[in-house]
């Protein structure tokens, strides 16, 4: 009986709020049992045609952070969740990845009763997202070519996060120093959090956002030659495999989830832990249980074989995967597609660096293979190309291998192996 069920947030909302969420969610909930995924997408997409200013309704008394960057927002969205969790509240997430406003709307209905939401979002819409949620805390982790059709964007969207952000002066920022273009972004807005995260990936940040002359670099630190631009003093720091917190003290950081690259997506989640009163020490705790996201990292029997699926979808990304890569022999199965989400330009597959796959065991597969083929042949990486998962398995003779894919591939082989990837 609906009446007897204790007040809910919902019921704070105007009648048409809470229509376009029921009708939304009984979309979410057909779309599910259709099997067409989880089902959270479509319930938004109807809810917010019913009620376009639903996302505000839904956000309204609650605490939300939002999350975004070109690589590891679903990640960190998951450890800042898990850290947050440590509270003992109920908190919503869009934790696969949902990542634009239906997506958003979905995993706010969801959850009516959250008083906490941890939301990942796409980086076009975030300051559309944070206008409508009023976010207490936004999370910049990073900016580099996505997709080769969208390489010239990422300064567009520098700009648009800086004027959103200044816009925004009750909002805490928590950012990447070590990233011009996110120091930036983040440098106008009145309340940062900055975070020595790292950066792997220069080719997109040699020149200074605010002037447009060369950077200079040395180490970690980074200035222009021309302008007051420089990287800003931080206050944590992920040096190696410890953490150093604001007040100098170095822990080590332990994570179950592999890389440096999730070393620095879980210094960012400390940080935003740390605005909401979660001690270093707790939250730590719980970002270490953290053993995989969205189906990522974790280890899949198939056919007597333990596969890990990891995912790149751009070259920073395929540059971090290279790098958590578990030590030759032990094979390796890449997948390349180039369809919409993945961006329909391979040329980015020349900007990765692939010689350190020589004298191991490289499967090729995806719907551009034959791509990534002649890529590798370029950096004289023997391979053989295989059409599933399966023939790769079959090949290799192996008891583990690991297996990289971009975004469409990567779902394409979760498919094959079942939802329990
Ligand atoms: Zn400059």
């Amino acid at each position: 009986m609906s009446t007897s069920r204790p007040p809910d947030r919902r019921s704070g909302l105007p009648l048409r709020a809470r229509l376009a969420t029921t009708v939304g969610g009984a979309a979410g909930r057909a779309s599910r049992l259709a099997g067409r995924g989880d089902g959270s997408v479509i319930g938004g997409v109807i809810g917010l045609r019913l009620k376009p200013d639903l996302l505000s309704l839904l956000a309204r008394g609650r605490q939300i952070v939002l999350v975004t960057g070109t690589n590891g927002k679903t990640t960190t969205t998951r450890l800042i969740t898990a850290a947050l969790g440590t509270l003992g509240q109920q908190i919503a997430s869009n934790a696969f990845g949902a990542n634009m406003e239906a997506g958003l709307v979905a995993a706010l209905a969801k959850a009516p009763d959250a008083t906490m939401a941890v939301l990942e979002v796409d980086e076009k819409h975030m300051p559309a997202m944070l206008e409508a949620t009023g976010a207490r805390v936004v999370t910049l982790l990073n900016l580099s070519r996505d997709q080769m059709d969208r390489a010239a964007e990422i300064w567009l969207l520098a700009r648009r996060w800086r004027a959103a952000l200044a816009a925004a002066p009750d909002c805490r920022v928590i950012a990447n120093a070590d990233d011009p273009l996110i120091a930036w972004a983040a440098g106008q807005a009145r309340k940062v959090v900055w975070v020595a995260a790292g950066q792997r990936w220069h080719d997109d940040s040699w020149c200074c956002p605010n002037c447009g002359s060369h950077l200079r670099r040395d180490g970690e630190d980074w200035h222009c030659g021309e302008c007051v631009n420089r990287r800003p003093p931080v206050s944590w720091v992920l040096a190696g495999d410890e953490v150093i917190d604001p007040t100098g003290r170095s822990r080590p950081l332990d994570l179950i989830l592999p890389g440096r690259a999730n070393r620095s997506n879980a210094v960012v989640a400390l940080a935003v832990a740390d605005v909401f009163g979660v001690g270093v020490t707790q939250a730590m705790s719980a970002v270490q249980q953290v053993r995989s996201v969205a189906g990522r990292y974790t280890q899949i029997e198939r056919r007597g074989c333990g596969l890990r699926l990891l995912l790149a979808k751009n070259p920073a990304g395929w540059l971090e995967a290279l790098d958590v890569l578990a030590p030759a022999p032990v094979p390796v199965m890449l997948a390349v597609n180039a369809q919409v989400p993945d961006g329909k330009d391979t040329s980015w597959l020349w900007d990765v660096d692939y010689r350190r796959l020589r004298g191991r065991q490289v499967f090729v597969s995806g719907e551009r293979r034959l791509d990534l083929a002649v890529r590798l042949e370029a950096d004289e990486v023997a391979f053989r190309i295989v059409g599933t998962v399966d023939e790769a398995v079959d090949l290799a003779h192996s008891a583990s291998m690991d297996v990289m894919a971009n975004y469409t591939a990567f779902q394409q082989i979760r498919a094959v192996l079942g939802r329990s990837a």
